[in-house]
């Protein structure tokens, strides 16, 4: 489980923290730089970024977090790949899926997800572990459990292809059962843990 603290402030990482919760997920990179400076005392905490991801920030990206669940482009891989620091841990990479069609724009397509995983494992100081997808949350149950299956499809698409995955992120607060019978290993989970979200000012919005 990825605890989803968006939005939240350092105090409220500290005290789910205290719980025992050790990895949480972030949407926009600055935020969550900002959050970190003051936890940096928590042992065993690890950050995973679940937001939208532009070129200019995958340099901090790739330096503050241990986990990026969104890239959906081989150049976004390479500049992480770039920035990543040649000694130490490799930075884990999900390859974001589209399955809602026009409801996002983020994520690639279905059919080009093996070659995007493949390009990813190949490239320095990234370890592929997975497929994430955000399904349109308008859609009904019957709908929702055909995005999830589509993404459990990629996911296995990957594995069929030699590639070493073991990461399935999808799921959030209101369909995490949903998710997890359809083979989510990762549910990310924000307000059913930190409560209602404020609703975030345009400019935090405007980017990640
Ligand atoms: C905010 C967010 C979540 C958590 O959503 P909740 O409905 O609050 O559980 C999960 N995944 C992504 C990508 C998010 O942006």
């Amino acid at each position: 489980m990825l605890a989803v603290s968006k939005t939240f402030p350092a105090e409220a990482v500290r005290a789910v923290h205290a719980l025992g919760q050790r990895v949480f997920g972030e949407n926009y990179v600055q935020e969550a730089v900002a959050k970190q400076r003051g936890l940096a005392d928590l042992p065993g905490i690890e950050w995973r970024l679940i937001g939208p991801l532009q070129g200019n920030k995958a340099r901090l990206a790739a330096t503050h977090f241990d986990w990026v669940e969104t890239v959906d482009r081989e150049d976004l891989a390479r500049r992480l790949s770039a920035a990543r620091a040649e000694t130490g841990r490799d930075l884990d990479v999900l390859v974001q899926v589209n399955v809602s069609g026009e409801a996002t724009k983020h994520g690639i397509a279905p059919r080009e997800v093996v070659g995007l995983a493949r390009a990813v494992s190949a490239l320095p100081r990234l370890a592929l572990r997975g497929i994430m997808g955000i399904p349109d949350p308008a859609a009904d149950a019957g709908a929702l459990r055909g995005q999830f299956r589509r993404l459990r499809e990629c996911f296995e698409a990957c594995r069929d292809a030699g590639l070493a995955c073991d990461t399935l992120s999808m799921g959030m607060s209101a369909d995490l059962e949903l998710a997890i019978a359809e083979g989510a290993t990762e549910v990310r989970i924000g307000s059913a843990i930190f409560g209602a979200r404020p609703r975030p000012a345009p400019a935090a919005r405007a980017s990640a």
